[in-house]
């Protein structure tokens, strides 16, 4: 088992990351930025640890003074949270060399499910349903052209190392393709340092439907059920919710035999994600990210197993102790995303200091955040203040808990905005109600949310 952890995160995430830890006697370190150093985790923690300057690629992103962090203050295991280098293979086996557990699946798993293309062509070797399209990279404008026409317009060309909605580029008709095309691949070189990318048919009217794994290192898995994250601004999610009360209970069902088989199929271990893309017509398989997401408190509540306990359980190499039918999914659970962002502004972060930050209480309310009154929201890093989450025993109260949360919590602080009042928007909007909405709702409906 693992005594002593490093997180290797800041926020939200490592308090999440922090608090498991706690409950399961794990000691913990801290490792903080400068600006970092006296945050909510940091003071928790029982040694925390600088590993460098703001800048993410000189602190939370920099490897060698994370190991050398770990090293130091006698860590047997490091949690990468979501974000920086939790999707880094390199970085995983470098923890694997050093003899530290890294909290995340094998490294050759990650390689592999870091590469769209390739997840793609995995999964559907595993007998995942897939959207028309390739599971080679495209090289040229041409031959990407050629699929396209093949595959039938709209299509989307993707980044194979995209992530957080960028590096995709939808394309409605031939004669906008080898601009896409072209623009796409410089987008995927600046931000994700590879430029190689894809074609796939673009799904319109779609829900983004999701499926939580646990997956132990003896080859047993297990589906927690599904998130509905189809409220999305520019492919990024702004609120997710569970179950997705659209799917019959034959698709979800399947949804989940799927998710565990594909999952086990490339021996991937601990808490992941299997993202499909869902319409009357059927299911495909999008992504899965074989981290910690930030959505899966709506799993916690909804099923009452601590992810996390399970993901350090399951790093610590425990077999699984739940099994399918121990997980019975109840109730609904929503999440809201509550960013330091001005929606007036086209969503610009709006950071600043906190003189005020009330969380909201009450039954069935959970606020999730790395933040204390008094604190400063760095603009070095992303805007997510915090999450808050509700459950109650079906959507309707659900949303009307969220809504009366959203009105608890105070946020104030000069120069600071967030994004609760389109969160309440959102919440009163009939699609949304009447759970009718699809993935581009919240881009056509937001002049009206504002
Ligand atoms: P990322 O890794 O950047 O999050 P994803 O592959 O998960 O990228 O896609 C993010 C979102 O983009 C999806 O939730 C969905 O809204 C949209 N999207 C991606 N692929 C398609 C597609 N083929 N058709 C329609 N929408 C898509």
């Amino acid at each position: 088992m693992i005594s002593r952890l490093l997180i290797a995160n800041r926020g939200e995430i490592a308090v999440r990351i922090a608090r498991a830890c706690r409950e399961l006697g794990i000691e913990v370190v801290a490792a903080c930025s400068t600006p970092d150093r006296y945050s909510a985790v940091a003071e928790m923690a029982d040694e925390a640890v600088t590993i460098g300057p703001a800048a993410p690629r000189h602190s939370y992103l920099h490897v060698p003074n994370l190991i050398e962090a770990a090293l130091r203050t006698g860590a047997d295991a490091v949690h990468p949270g979501y974000g920086f280098l939790s999707e880094d293979p390199d970085f995983a086996e470098i923890c694997d060399k050093e003899g530290l557990t890294f909290v995340g699946p094998p490294p050759a798993v990650m390689q592999q499910m870091g590469n769209k293309a390739t997840a793609r062509r995995l999964m559907a070797d595993a007998g995942l349903p897939l959207l028309p399209g390739v599971v080679e990279p495209v090289r040229t404008a041409e031959e990407g052209r050629a699929i396209a026409d093949e595959i039938g317009y709209p299509v989307i060309i993707k980044a194979v190392a995209g992530g957080g909605g960028r590096g995709m580029t939808v394309v409605t008709s031939p004669g906008d393709f080898a601009e896409a095309f072209t623009s796409t691949r410089a987008v995927a070189r600046a931000v994700f340092r590879d430029p190689t990318v894809y074609v796939e048919r673009y799904l319109t009217r779609a829900r983004h439907v999701e499926v939580q794994v646990l997956c132990d290192a003896h080859g047993s898995g297990i589906s927690l059920g599904e998130r509905d994250c189809s409220l999305q601004r520019r492919h990024q999610k702004l609120l997710e919710e569970g179950p997705a009360g659209h799917l019959s209970p034959e698709r979800r069902e399947e949804l989940g035999t799927l998710a565990v088989r594909g999952a086990l199929s490339v021996g991937f271990t601990g808490a992941g994600t299997m993202e499909f893309l869902v319409d009357e017509a059927g299911a495909y398989f999008m992504e899965m990210n074989a981290r910690i997401q930030v959505e899966h408190p709506v799993t916690e509540m909804l099923t009452g197993v601590d992810l996390v306990r399970e993901q350090l359980l399951a790093a610590g190499g425990r077999r699984l102790h739940l099994r399918q039918e121990d997980v019975v999914p109840r109730g609904a659970a929503i999440e809201c995303r509550i960013n330091a962002e001005d929606p007036t502004r086209g969503f610009a972060p709006a950071p600043g200091h906190l003189d005020e930050l009330r969380p909201p209480g009450g039954p069935w309310t959970r606020f999730d955040t790395g933040y204390r009154q008094g604190d400063d929201v760095s603009p070095h890093y992303d805007s997510l203040l915090g999450k808050l989450v509700v459950w109650a025993p079906d959507r309707d109260q659900a949303i009307r808990r969220m809504d009366r949360a959203l009105a608890e919590l105070r946020v104030e602080g000069p120069g600071v905005r967030t994004t609760v009042g389109l969160h309440r928007a959102l919440l009163r909007h009939p699609d949304v109600r009447a759970d009718s909405h699809d993935i581009e709702f919240l881009d056509r409906a937001l002049p009206d949310l504002l």
